[in-house]
């Protein structure tokens, strides 16, 4: 039974169909990779994975453990162990980091952990402990609002992590410490995680199982970590044209 598994998954924005049948199977573990060009629709389908409202459903399922995940609202996915780091992670002013944090693990009956365990977490992705009475990504740097990110995912331990561009903004040093905090969630406890990125350099750090294309509103091709290389040299529209699919 694979962690997260999504069958068929359609979906529209605005009234056009972004994602147009996209199959993934992620066991638990497993680093996977899904990569493609400027308006593929990557962002799109990590919004309709969690549940985000906007985005109109158009078929599909979405499983988590083999639970259908599909009906149900965005806090509820979350309590089912589905958890995503936004490409543009939201401010929430006057309300510090803190305070979300305990929030979050309440919501799952669990306590906060105790003060220098926070500040030992926050450490371990390169954050001050300082951060955490500041109001959540309120003038945070890109990469600090991505350190953030993954110290949220620490501390909630979820079964599938969806990174959305986790690489962006990040400095060289920031990507090894969060690839590092990733994959120690993937070996210790056999977090599944879907990195959506378009750049190879995030795949050197957080090396991938599998890694998908995503083109069209489809998964066109999947295949090892080699496959990120080939994309540096193809291009997208390469690939494209050899498929004979639509960029
Ligand atoms: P990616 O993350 O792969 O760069 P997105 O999923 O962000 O792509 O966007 C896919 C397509 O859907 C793009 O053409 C984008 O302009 C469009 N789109 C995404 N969100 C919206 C929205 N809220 N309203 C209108 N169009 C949108
Ligand atoms: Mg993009
Ligand atoms: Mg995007």
């Amino acid at each position: 039974r694979p962690a997260l598994e999504v069958r068929g998954l359609r979906a529209a924005v605005a009234g056009r169909e972004v994602l147009r049948g996209v199959d993934l199977v992620v066991g638990a573990g497993e680093v996977h990779a899904v990569m493609g060009p400027n308006g593929a629709g990557k962002s799109t389908l990590s919004h309709v994975l969690m549940g985000r409202p906007g985005y109109e459903v158009l078929g599909g399922s979405v499983l988590v453990d083999g639970e259908e995940l599909g009906h149900l609202a965005t806090w509820e996915r979350a309590r089912r162990g589905l958890f995503l780091a936004p490409q543009v992670p939201t401010e929430v002013p006057g309300v510090p980091l803190r305070a979300v944090l305990a929030e979050a693990l309440a919501a799952r009956g669990e306590a906060a952990p105790p003060a220098d365990a926070l500040v030992a977490a926050a450490g371990a992705v390169g954050l001050a402990p300082a951060f955490l009475d500041r109001p959540v990504n309120v003038d945070f740097s890109g990469g600090e609002r991505k350190r953030n990110e993954v110290l949220q995912l620490a501390l909630l331990r979820p079964r599938v992590a969806v990174l959305d561009e986790i690489d962006s903004g990040l400095d060289v040093d920031g990507l090894r410490a969060v690839a590092r905090r990733v994959l120690a969630e993937v070996r210790e406890r056999g977090l599944a995680v879907l990195a959506i990125t378009h750049y190879p350099r995030l795949l050197s750090e957080l090396v991938p199982d599998r890694v998908h294309v995503l083109l069209g509103g489809r998964v066109v091709q999947s295949g090892g970590p080699e496959l990120a290389e080939e994309l540096e040299r193809t291009g997208y529209a390469g690939l494209a044209a050899a498929l004979g699919v639509e960029a």
